[in-house]
């Protein structure tokens, strides 16, 4: 019924939160887990030459083109930094015997999770109500409030309010 459930994450504790219920849902419905990240944030290498800003990613034009047609950078180190938001959730849905797909990709968080979802017909999201972002939305993260109104699939959302 739920062959492919998608849970994005931001590699916040409130995706980490949320992916609980998604795997108790993959299990149940004996779902193939997609646990897919959208980098917003990157430095083209042109401007950081000499300046390494720790913890930003470094993405040259033609790596962003890669992620958004659904590759990895050659590049390994690049690779494991992009991989590493995924890569909690990805090992526990593994270890409880869930088939899990790791995806990456680059541009706005929730018209990357829409085409996602649409490219590769998943049947449910699951997702916190809040990220890593500021505390300023009460109710709703930003992301989660698009994809909740252009998803045309059930969005189960978590209440992740301060965690
Ligand atoms: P805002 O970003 O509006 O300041 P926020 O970060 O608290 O607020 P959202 O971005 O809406 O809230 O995050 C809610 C959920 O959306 C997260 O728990 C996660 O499931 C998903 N999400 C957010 N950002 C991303 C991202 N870059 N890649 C994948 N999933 C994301
Ligand atoms: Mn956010």
């Amino acid at each position: 019924m739920y062959d492919r459930i998608l849970i994005p994450t931001d590699g916040s504790m409130a995706a980490d939160k949320a992916s609980l219920h998604a795997f108790n849902l993959a299990e149940k419905f004996d779902s193939e887990l997609h646990v897919l990240y959208v980098v917003s944030r990157w430095i083209p290498p042109v401007l950081s030459n000499d300046v390494k800003i720790p913890g930003e990613v470094h993405l040259s034009q033609r790596t962003v083109e890669k992620l958004k047609s659904g590759e990895m950078p050659d590049d390994v180190e690049t690779k494991e930094k992009l991989m590493r938001p995924t890569e909690k959730i990805a090992d526990e849905g593994r270890e409880r015997g869930i088939k899990v797909v790791q995806s990456v990709r680059a541009g706005k968080p929730n018209k990357e999770i829409i085409d996602y979802i649409r490219k590769y017909d998943v049947d449910m999201i699951v997702m916190g109500s809040h990220g890593k972002g500021s505390l300023d939305h009460m109710i709703l993260g930003s992301t989660t409030d698009k994809v909740l109104k252009l998803a045309e699939i059930p969005v189960v959302v978590i209440d992740t309010y301060q965690s």
